[in-house]
């Protein structure tokens, strides 16, 4: 693993989530990459190894991280529908989870089977056919982001995280009390949803199928805005967002032509004016 660029893979998984992060290199094999503002003992990290053909990342607790996994078993409704929409791309990437919940094996996509007490957890994610030796050192690095992204994108819906509102920014923290000095803050769950409609649906634009990565090369990696396809203005509060259906991806372009009118347009027609004008 040394050959990785750890500000690189740090910004990247920043980026993503919201979450700060830190990184340590175990070996040639391994990595752990830890969130920053979990104390060392109570929080866990995510253990990325290079195997025989394939690559690993595993959801590691730490040794006093009780409160923790038993809050994350109380996950609710809405961040167990979540917690499936991220598992459905990640399976559709190829990936293979397994999740062990109270030493027993559970089904990942079928969060109504899981047992509402939980003592521990362990997760896991491989991707393969990953061949170390003909990896470059950009390759690499993409295969860490992709594979501890794929543990974050599960761990995140069920982390505790309280949504605070100020103005327009939502930060989000866990519950006070629950536990001690255990905070995950300034997080975004508009950043998570982002996340999700992307996972589903790709970095593609919706409407003109624009990829920013293949036309503009490596700078482009990642690049797509998101839209909401019911204005936030006229969905309530406790409306939960399904990233999969209320969101889609599209290149900035088409995002301004969506709102030339007010309600916005749907994809569908904007792509018939297209299909019209020529
Ligand atoms: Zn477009
Ligand atoms: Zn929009």
């Amino acid at each position: 693993m040394n050959r990785i660029n750890l500000i690189n893979v740090i910004t990247r998984i920043e980026n993503r989530y919201g979450l700060p992060v830190i990184l340590n290199i175990i070996d040639k094999e391994s990595l752990e990459i830890r969130p920053l503002d979990l104390d060392k003992g109570t929080g866990f990290c995510i253990k990325v190894t290079l195997g025989w053909r394939n690559i690993v990342a595993e959801f590691i607790p730490d040794n006093y991280s009780k409160n923790l996994i038993s809050i994350m078993g109380l996950a609710d409704e809405k961040q167990k529908l979540l917690f499936k929409i991220m598992l459905l791309s990640i399976l559709h990437s190829g990936k293979e989870i397994e999740m062990i919940i109270n030493n027993e094996s559970f089904s990942p996509s079928r969060p109504d089977s899981w047992p509402s007490e939980w003592k521990s957890l362990y997760l896991k994610s491989v991707n393969y056919p990953v061949i170390s030796e003909r990896l470059s050192s950009i390759d690499l690095q993409n295969n860490v982001v992709d594979i501890a992204c794929s543990i974050l994108a599960l761990l995140i819906p069920l982390l505790p995280l309280e949504e605070t509102a100020t103005g327009d920014e939502t930060t989000i923290g866990l519950p006070e009390g629950a536990l001690t000095r255990v905070e995950v803050n300034k997080y975004e769950r508009s950043s998570l949803n982002r996340e999700a409609c992307i996972m589903v649906h790709g970095c593609k634009c919706a409407v003109c199928k624009l990829e920013f990565e293949s036309f503009y090369g490596p700078i482009g990696r990642d690049f797509i805005h998101v839209h909401h396809i019911l204005p936030v203005s006229t969905v309530g509060s406790g409306y939960i967002i399904n990233p999969s259906t209320d969101l889609v991806p599209v290149c900035p372009n088409c995002h301004s032509m969506l709102h030339k009118r007010n309600p916005p347009y749907m994809v569908e027609e904007l792509k018939s004016i297209i299909a019209k004008k020529s």
